[in-house]
């Protein structure tokens, strides 16, 4: 199903993301993963592209995997490993196996090796996606500025480029702070784009992946979520209970305030996916 159909037709979603491994004989292991959150009947579950060394081929047999699942699954592609030959490849493969949802990205710049230049933003390879099948295509937006943008402003225009591209909804990246979700909301509305966005949640639940996260995406941190991973940081046990506190309430706080659409940044963990959804279980009826 297309996703912007889910999106139109459900008041609140809650969707999850997976990445696949980097190699093949981690296969099996990421399928049990995809079907331990498909048993948490998510609104669909996102596969990531190329990130970490992954190849494109285990994208599209996890997505392959989710829709077997009976979910909506959402695969994700990048300018930076993509030229025409290879998107022709992508999207004969996503075609051939009933996956219809596309998320459009640029991807980081590979370290040590060229990127590919034949798309140089997300909205080149968005347009080039939508004139090639009929796929629903998403993007991703940054409600703290994409790092290479001057300001949030710069970025927004950016945006509604992408938008005009053929993006019917946009994934924020991660963020810990909802009053940033809100202000970046109100300017993205005053610009006159009308799409969806989706809030993506990541679920903090040991103090190196709060670190990892904020060194790879620049996101802020406040000082709650701070002082949460140096109380309970050394704790294992402690520090899930605490990060699952902690998604859930950011999640019951944006629903709260009308931002219905939550992506939950799973991380391949079923069961931290599973306790936020459990957490939210009559407020997604
Ligand atoms: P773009 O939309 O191309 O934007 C990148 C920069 O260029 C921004 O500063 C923007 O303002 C600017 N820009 C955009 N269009 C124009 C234009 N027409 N003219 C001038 N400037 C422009 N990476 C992966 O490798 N694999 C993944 O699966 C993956 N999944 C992601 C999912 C989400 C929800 C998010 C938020 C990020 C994901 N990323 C992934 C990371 C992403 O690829 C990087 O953040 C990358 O740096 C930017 O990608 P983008 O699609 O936002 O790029």
């Amino acid at each position: 199903m297309k996703i912007s159909e889910i999106l139109k037709n459900k008041e609140i979603t809650i969707s999850c993301e997976i990445f696949p491994p980097k190699l093949g004989t981690e296969l099996d292991q990421s399928r049990q993963v995809v079907a331990e959150i498909a048993k948490l009947s998510p609104d669909f579950i996102s596969v990531t592209y190329g990130a970490a060394g992954t190849t494109a081929s285990f994208t599209t047999e996890l997505a392959e995997e989710v829709e077997n699942c009976g979910v909506a699954s959402l695969a994700h592609v990048t300018c930076v490993s993509s030229d025409e030959e290879t998107l022709d490849e992508y999207l004969k493969t996503l075609k051939a196996n009933g996956i219809e949802n596309i998320l459009a990205l640029r991807g980081d710049m590979p370290q040590g090796r060229e990127p590919k230049k034949v798309y140089a933003h997300a909205s080149d390879i968005a347009k080039a996606i939508k004139s090639k099948g009929d796929f629903c295509v998403g993007g991703a937006c940054y409600p703290e500025g994409h790092p290479e943008s001057a300001t949030v402003s710069a970025d927004i225009d950016n945006l509604k480029i992408k938008a005009e591209s053929g993006c019917e909804f946009f994934t924020t990246q991660m963020f810990f702070d909802n009053e940033v979700m809100y202000s970046f909301l109100s300017k993205f509305q005053r610009k006159g784009i009308n799409i969806p966005v989706i809030a993506g949640i990541m679920p903090i639940t040991n103090a190196r992946q709060l670190q990892r996260s904020v060194s790879l995406s620049g996101t802020s941190v406040p000082r709650s979520l701070r002082e949460m991973v140096e109380r309970f940081g050394d704790n294992p046990l402690a520090m899930k209970q605490a990060g699952i506190a902690f998604a859930t309430n950011q999640i019951i706080d944006l629903i709260a305030n009308g931002v219905n659409n939550i992506h939950i940044y799973a991380m391949n963990k079923p069961d931290i996916a599973k306790a936020i959804m459990e957490n939210l279980s009559e407020i997604r009826k």
